[in-house]
């Protein structure tokens, strides 16, 4: 429940997943069918129902024809066809009258109606072996929610065509969405569900977008047109804010303006420990254009290039030679400085829609990153051709998603190989010392580290997942976000093991997940022996400021003494207050 003043201030409070703080008018968008409210209805309601889905209907048609309209102009009458199909879902009458007979029969709002039978007939044609059918039943769910969303006076479903800038708030963004925000228009965003570490946060951080998550029922409780506050630090929606709250935060957003002052002037000086250690602090990036922010941000190189981003919001694959572009780009552009190009992650939060990938039961568990890659040969190999071909003209170095034994390192190794051959024999140039590493974020890989060792040149620690798998928490659900614990003693050790595995065979390991700019975990990390920090390009300057900042013998006995403890939540003070005693400025926009 919000919390509600006397004022009429309402306060959400949810998970700070991206800061800064904006204020602004509210967008709700559209949430799943699934979420349509129950309602029954007295047998006296029902001439009004109707005359809502009539209403609706109307309305959803004009909609329908200026979306075909502008598409017509913009490509052209073949493309604006399509949207036939969608009028044509209107003027079924077989729907319609079903849907008045729920209406009549079940006492259930119209919108309750339509959706239940809206929802029977997509997945009735959905399951047609026909590819024609199959269309039909996307076109359904398409005009469906367009109804729905008029029927319940919610915006449309999509953050492309707004015309005002506005805070949005819906149960859920996907990280393409997210990937596709425009900051001028979407000040910041908050959502019902959703964790720290979902790749729809992770997108928000990027692009400096405030976001608050797991804000459980809020979209519900909320109107679009009502004035709110998001604050991104503390996890914050709060709307109709009283002008005490607006100047109290008048004075945080100063305060934040001066320890962007102080985080400008490390810029351009090294990421190095009071002692003297050189750390590596690269950027963690989604696509060529945020070469930019990595240049921008000071930051030497990147440490984690998520390629998912090149698949996803788009109808088909990318060519080999599309890939060859990006990588190249990134590599060129950043060169000396090292860039470490992941192979494909897929699965997990990020699909893509026009592959026919099934669904499954523990999509984290499942079918995801290499063990995809290992199966999908031909997307493999085009990704991988793509990588080799861009390492000659950089310092390109690859890594392996989700490794979780030998064999799978192994089995990547021998296609890169092959496809080196494959190279060779059509002279193309590639980089035959390329480095690569693994991405430690399965426990099993942690505790073979040993082994994986001795076949790679670095480890990179996702700690994204490694937190999620260790401790059994799903990285997206708010429900039990505070099990999700990043100073959990057990992920101290294996980072601890795959550190000290690392050193014994002469390879680095670095963490690329969001830990590294955590701040209470930055000294901790660099503690434990850490020598590579990738972060998102806008923490690259706190968390060189907080490494400049540490004294590694100092560091040393803060992971010496949090691995005697056992629970995170004392390693996770220690650590605290640590971080605090060397950098007390970037604790002030905490509350
Ligand atoms: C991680 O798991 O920490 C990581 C960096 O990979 P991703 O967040 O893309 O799964
Ligand atoms: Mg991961």
């Amino acid at each position: 429940m919000p919390e509600l003043s006397r004022t009429g201030e309402r306060v959400f409070r949810g998970i700070p997943v991206s800061t800064g703080i904006c204020r602004g008018t509210v967008l709700v968008m559209g949430r799943n069918n699934d979420c349509i409210p129950l309602r029954s209805i007295g047998e006296d309601e029902i001439p009004g129902e109707m005359e809502r889905l009539h209403q609706a209907l109307v309305v959803t048609r004009q909609q329908i024809l200026e979306v075909q309209r502008k598409v017509g102009e913009a490509m052209g009458a073949g493309d604006a066809s399509i949207f036939d199909a969608h009028l044509l879902v209107l003027e079924d009458e077989t729907l319609i009258e079903e849907v008045s007979r729920a209406i009549h029969q079940k006492k259930v709002s119209v919108e309750q109606a339509f959706s239940q039978v809206a929802e029977k007939y997509a997945a009735t044609l959905g399951a047609i072996d026909d590819e024609y059918l199959r269309e039909r039943a996307a076109d359904m769910r398409d005009v469906t929610s367009r109804i729905l969303n008029n029927l319940l006076g919610r915006q449309d479903n999509t953050l492309r065509n707004l015309t005002e800038a506005c805070v949005v708030i819906s149960y859920d963004l996907s990280p393409s969405a997210t990937a596709q925000l425009d900051k001028k228009k979407v000040l910041g965003f908050a959502t019902d569900i959703g964790g720290k570490t979902s790749h729809t946060a992770i997108m928000a951080r990027a692009l400096q977008i405030p976001a608050v998550v797991g804000l459980k029922d809020v979209s519900a409780q909320i109107r679009t047109g009502q004035y709110a506050l998001l604050d991104g630090y503390n996890g914050l929606l709060i709307v109709n804010p009283t002008d005490q709250t607006l100047f109290e935060y008048g004075q945080l957003v100063r305060n934040k303006v001066n320890i962007e002052d102080k985080l400008r002037d490390v810029e351009d000086k090294p990421a190095v420990t009071l002692d003297g250690k050189q750390i590596v602090l690269s950027s963690n990036i989604g696509q060529a254009r945020d070469i930019m922010a990595v240049k921008a941000a000071g930051s030497e190189g990147v440490g984690l290039f998520r390629t998912e981003y090149l698949f996803i919001n788009r109808e088909t694959l990318p060519t080999e030679e599309e890939q060859y572009q990006a990588y190249r780009e990134v590599a060129a552009a950043l060169h000396p400085h090292p860039v470490v190009i992941r192979t494909l992650d897929l699965g997990g939060d990020k699909f893509l829609t026009h592959l026919q990938v099934p669904n499954e039961m523990n999509p984290f568990l499942g079918w995801r990153a290499i063990r995809f890659c290992l199966q999908q040969t031909e997307i493999f190999r085009a990704q991988l051709r793509a990588i080799l071909r861009a390492s000659a003209e950089g310092n390109v170095k690859m890594m392996y998603p989700m490794i979780c034994c030998l064999d799978e390192l192994e089995k990547a190794n021998e296609l890169v190989e092959k496809y080196q051959l494959e190279l060779e024999a059509e002279g193309i140039a590639f980089d035959r010392n390329l480095e690569i590493g693994v991405m430690i974020e399965i426990p099993s890989a942690a505790l073979i580290a040993e082994a994986l060792a001795k076949k790679v040149k670095f480890f990179s620690i996702g700690s994204n997942d490694l937190i999620q798998y260790t401790l059994a928490v799903d990285r997206l659900n708010e429900r039990i976000a505070h099990l999700y614990d990043p100073a959990h003693p057990a992920i101290l050790r294996l980072i601890q093991m795959t550190v000290e595995a690392g050193l014994r065979n002469g390879i680095w390991t670095g963490v690329c997940g969001e830990i590294a700019s955590e701040i209470a975990m930055v000294p901790l990390l660099l503690g434990l022996g850490v020598e590579e920090l990738s972060v998102s390009p806008p923490f690259v300057p706190r968390v060189k400021y907080l490494i400049r900042r540490t004294k590694l013998s100092e560091a040393k006995e803060l992971a010496d003494a949090s691995l005697k403890l056992n629970s995170g939540v004392e390693i996770l003070a220690r650590a605290q207050e640590f971080a605090q005693r060397i950098a007390p400025s970037l604790f002030e926009n905490q509350s």
